[in-house]
């Protein structure tokens, strides 16, 4: 790739309100123009289609997009050696994964994990199942210091009873009548160019060549079951509010050889009171007397104890003269890096409490203090 980023908007040739279709079309027109399968003449079609994968999924993700509009490149990390580590994907196996085409599961699905699908290069196509987008609710204990969490998801696997086959047994599967087994029917139409040939998946197997007489009684010719299963989920220390945990291939399974889908796991952190969190740091909002600002002592604060895996308490020493406001920093007192050793800092945000009522004898000193205090 050339040492200097070319403008993502410009690669696709879209301009900076391109909505999510513009950009769809763009990128499949040139990805059309540029694949390494289809584009032969050009030397330099491959670095071309790199670039345009690129840019196509930053625009095409809405975060990355946005970042990307702020910082520029800076601001998104795109990791295409990911994507392309086990080669680049053949044009019609890329397009099946971004649009969703001719996929018997179901139709678009909004290029969701690309990266994964389109990185296993097999042959014959093996199919890929749908992934599944759920939810799971934790303390912010849990997410402090990690949780195995059981999630209950439901999916569906290829049926016991016909072995994914959706037949009653196996000499009811027949040989497509329509296609003669090919899964594809061309149409010819005509248009102001000429005759246009197009093929697309049978409509009378779905592209399997393979029609059934007699359907199994237990999935109904389905091929799949619906499955609830527990899906064991160990959830790292320092998780973010909001972040996705992928389970690999915790998805639905279309068939016995597909590769199955993935979960993705949003997590949701339940608030707590004692502790803001900003990062991997984190803010302690304390009161504290104002005899103890004004002389100085010890407060205790809560504080993360990754020892004992608990909130626990540390004795923090107040300085006189505190003024309110001030911020106290505890070194390695912070969250726990998801990623990586290490910890976040916490700082402790003193509040000095004024008393609402004191007793007579509490104020005879204190107006005695203003008279020494001049
Ligand atoms: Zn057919
Ligand atoms: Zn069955």
């Amino acid at each position: 790739m050339s040492s200097k980023k070319r403008d993502y908007y410009e690669v696709l040739g879209v301009g900076k309100d391109a909505s999510t279709n513009d950009i769809k079309l763009a990128y499949r027109r040139l990805a059309r123009k540029f694949h390494p399968d289809v584009n032969k003449t050009d030397p330099k079609a491959k670095e071309k289609f790199i670039e345009i994968q690129e840019a196509y999924e930053v625009l095409n993700d809405e975060n990355k997009r946005r970042n990307y509009d702020r910082f520029g490149h800076g601001g998104v990390q795109v990791d295409m050696s990911d994507f392309f580590s086990g080669g680049i994907p053949g044009i019609d196996e890329l397009f099946r994964s971004i649009f969703g085409e001719f996929s018997p599961f179901g139709g678009f699905n909004g290029f969701g994990g690309v990266g994964s699908r389109t990185r296993r290069r097999t042959a014959p196509r093996r199919e890929v199942g749908q992934d599944i987008e759920d939810y799971i609710e934790i303390s912010f204990e849990e997410a402090m210091f990690g949780v195995k969490k059981d999630v209950p998801i439901k999916r569906y696997t290829p049926c016991d009873e016909c072995e994914g086959t959706g037949a009653e047994d196996p000499s009811s599967v027949i040989t497509c009548p329509e296609c003669q087994g090919t899964g594809r029917i061309r149409k010819m139409t005509q248009s102001g160019f000429g005759t246009i040939i197009r093929e697309s998946a049978c409509y009378v197997c779905k592209g399997t060549g393979q029609v059934i007489e007699k359907k199994c009684k237990v999935c109904n010719g389905n091929k799949v079951v619906p499955e609830e299963k527990m899906i064991h989920v160990n959830i790292p220390p320092g998780v973010e509010n909001g972040v996705h945990l992928k389970v690999q291939g915790a998805g639905h399974v279309p068939s016995v050889n597909a590769i199955p889908g993935d979960l993705y796991l949003g997590i949701r952190i339940t608030n707590n009171e004692k502790f803001i969190r900003r990062g991997n740091d984190l803010y302690t909002p304390t009161n504290i007397d104002i005899v103890t600002a004004i002389v100085g002592g010890k407060i205790k604060v809560p504080t993360l104890d990754y020892k004992e895996n608990k909130i626990t308490e540390k004795e923090l020493p107040i300085p006189a003269g505190t003024q309110p406001g001030t911020e106290f920093r505890i070194k390695n007192r912070g969250v726990s890096y998801m990623r990586g050793r290490g910890r976040g800092d916490q700082y402790v945000i003193v509040n000095i409490e004024i008393p609402k009522k004191i007793s007579e004898k509490q104020k005879e000193l204190l107006l005695k203090f203003r008279e020494l205090d001049k």
